[in-house]
């Protein structure tokens, strides 16, 4: 045995990893230790040496250093405190590096592993994890999607899993959805083929996630016989490990947290455990909080729509449809304050269907509602600017308020209504004015102040109609201030 590799027996014993360099051999030698810690082979020359899959950097300044730092050489001299990352892994190290030279052709780095990086690792977990649990409590619906594989990702690369999940049981509790995932670098995606899942279908999962809120399977392989449907399920998806915790609110299980290992077997930590729990019960929150949101939204959206239908009903005429009685005397109110504020002129009609009882007594009462409705109707449309309003007086009466308008373009107005209501052309088989359906209008147009009043106002548009039915019905008369 050569000097050289005696000299390694000794140091390959120890209980620490070392690295040794012969530089008259060009070859490295990694003990046990070394081996794993940087997941390399014992012996190598130089030009097998690959250490892509990991990467340097100083612990304290946190600058990215040459992986060529962390072997042993004649330039590196002082200790160094690294950390090392193996990019396959996601998992970090802390390390002392101390280099000594042996004889003038071999060199060693020692590197012990130091008892803070645990403790760094944590602190860093628990500042992402109170970060995104501020993120999930100010969550908008827009990003919750984002925002909560975020956390699987957090989660996922903390606790070495290649995929994370989150799956909702439907609301009949019968099957299961995989509704978020975070996957690592390479690793197929199943969310989409995870789709209302049977839960018979995995009765002993089920029954496990029931009875114990978690599933806990290290090596599926190792799974108890009364699992193979979930066997067969993991085979499919590759799944070495996995690991599920289930989502409880109000201490009704909705769902489930998990991680899947596909590259690798994982023996899931209690570290692993707690951390995965705490990271479903924050998007546990985010996800109740969003659903309560949407009953509120849901019930303010009724809300409304009854509050709407009730306005509906107590201003609206039943029969017609346009405005009711409540309706006109509101907004003429309205009107009158907003025209004399304005100075503008208000024009305010009443009309009145002409012998509606006998077109009720020839024709029946329902015939009639019909051609209230038609009547309406038309006057309705004709209302077309925006203060414009037509509405049902009582009986066989409208009323139309027309704010801004004088009396000659009132006049004028009515015209159009009655030429409206002819081409309806409604027959009224034994009225004396008219063949046809006809209407008596009574305009009264003023200029309005502070002191107008609706009754008023109201009061001489139905003295112009009745001078209208005096005179002989189906006709226009005109009272101005
Ligand atoms: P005038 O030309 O003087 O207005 O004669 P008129 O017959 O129209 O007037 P009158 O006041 O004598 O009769 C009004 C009629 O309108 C009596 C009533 O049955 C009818 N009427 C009132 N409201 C309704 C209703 O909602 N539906 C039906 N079909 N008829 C109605
Ligand atoms: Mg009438
Ligand atoms: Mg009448």
């Amino acid at each position: 045995m050569s000097s050289i590799e005696q000299t390694w027996q000794t140091l390959a014993a120890l209980p620490i990893a070392i690295i040794m360099f012969d530089q008259q051999h060009n070859r490295f030698y990694f003990n046990l230790p070394a081996q794993s810690l940087f997941s390399i082979e014992e012996q190598l020359s130089s030009d097998e040496l690959n250490l892509t899959h990991l990467a340097l950097n100083n612990a304290l300044s946190s600058e990215s250093l040459g992986i060529t730092e962390l072997l042993p050489s004649s330039y590196n001299t002082h200790p160094l405190f690294v950390t090392l990352t193996n990019r396959h892994t996601h998992s970090a190290k802390l390390l002392d590096l101390k280099f000594a030279t042996l004889c003038d052709y071999l060199y060693i780095t020692v590197c012990e592993p130091r008892t803070l990086p645990s403790q760094a690792q944590s602190q860093d977990f628990d500042e992402l994890i109170s970060q995104i649990s501020t993120e999930l409590i100010d969550i908008q619906n827009e990003n919750m999607s984002q925002q909560i594989e975020k956390a699987l990702q957090t989660i996922g690369l903390n606790c070495h899993a290649d995929r994370t999940y989150i799956f909702e049981f439907s609301d009949d509790g019968l099957s299961m959805s995989n509704t978020y995932e975070w996957v690592n670098d390479g690793i197929t995606p199943f969310k989409e083929h995870l789709q209302n899942i049977p839960k018979d279908s995995l009765p002993y999962f089920f029954q496990q996630m029931h009875t114990q809120h978690i599933f806990n399977a290290s090596n599926t392989a190792e799974l108890p016989p009364e699992a193979s449907a979930e066997k067969i399920e993991f085979t499919n998806e590759g799944i070495q490990s996995v690991l599920c915790i289930g989502l409880v609110v109000e201490k009704t299980l909705f769902g489930f947290i998990g991680c899947d290992c596909v590259n690798k077997a994982r023996q899931w930590s209690q570290t692993d455990l707690l951390r995965i729990k705490l990271v479903g019960d924050m998007i546990t929150n985010a996800l109740k909080n969003m659903q309560y949101k949407h009953k509120l939204e849901k019930i303010q959206k009724l809300l409304l729509t009854a509050n709407k239908e009730l306005h509906e009903q107590a201003y609206r005429d039943s029969l017609t449809e346009i405005a009711n009685r409540r309706q006109l005397d509101s907004t003429l109110q309205q009107e009158l304050k907003r025209c004399a504020r304005s100075e503008l002129s208000l024009s305010l009609i009443l009309c009145d269907i002409d012998s509606f009882k006998l077109y009720n007594d020839t024709l029946g009462h329902q015939q009639g509602d019909q051609a209230l409705k038609l009547v309406a109707k038309a006057l309705e449309e004709n209302c077309q600017r925006p203060g414009d309003l037509a509405a049902r007086y009582g009986g066989e009466e409208f009323a139309i308020i027309l704010p801004a308008t004088n009396k000659q373009e009132a006049s004028l107005f009515c015209q159009k209504l009655q030429l409206a209501i002819k081409q309806l052309a409604i027959e009224h088989p034994n009225s004396k004015v008219s063949p046809l359906l006809t209407l008596s209008f009574g305009i009264y147009s003023c200029q309005p102040n502070e002191h107008s009043e609706a009754d008023h106002t109201l009061i001489m548009a139905d003295k112009a109609l009745y001078r209208a039915k005096q005179n002989g019905r189906n006709r226009i008369e005109k009272i101005a201030e």
